[in-house]
């Protein structure tokens, strides 16, 4: 989809600051952080939100993902947050499945 920003990552047309990339999955720093560690996994197929996801192989990589990077970046003791917004009410303004990797600060919870 030429009209998805995360396709248009995906395809190199733009170069995110990128921390993993696989055969599945391309992650990259979010460009607005909300933490010191703020990255976001998508997969390299467009799939629009977590409604939409078919391959329960392709979610579990997404979120194995997350624990490796965490483990990278030196925040998998100190902790972190893993996040899938969906739609208007999860939050979702790229309509292009990501998951949130959140460390480096203590979360709030409930999240506002
Ligand atoms: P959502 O609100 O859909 O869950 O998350 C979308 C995320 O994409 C936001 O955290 C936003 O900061 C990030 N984002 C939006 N545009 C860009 C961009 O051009 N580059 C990068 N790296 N992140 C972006
Ligand atoms: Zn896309």
């Amino acid at each position: 989809m030429t009209d998805c920003l995360f396709c248009r990552m995906v395809s190199g047309e733009i170069k995110p600051d990128t921390v993993f990339e696989d055969d599945k999955v391309l992650a990259f720093r979010d460009i607005h952080p909300q933490a010191p560690l703020h990255v976001l996994i998508v997969p390299k197929r467009h799939i629009s939100n977590l409604n939409e996801l078919d391959d329960a192989e392709l979610g579990g990589h997404m979120l194995q993902t997350a624990a490796k990077i965490a483990e990278q970046q030196g925040y998998a003791q100190s902790g972190y947050r893993t996040i899938f917004n969906c739609n208007d009410d999860g939050g979702q303004t790229v309509h292009h499945l990501h998951l949130h990797v959140l460390g480096g600060r203590r979360m709030a919870w409930p999240p506002g």
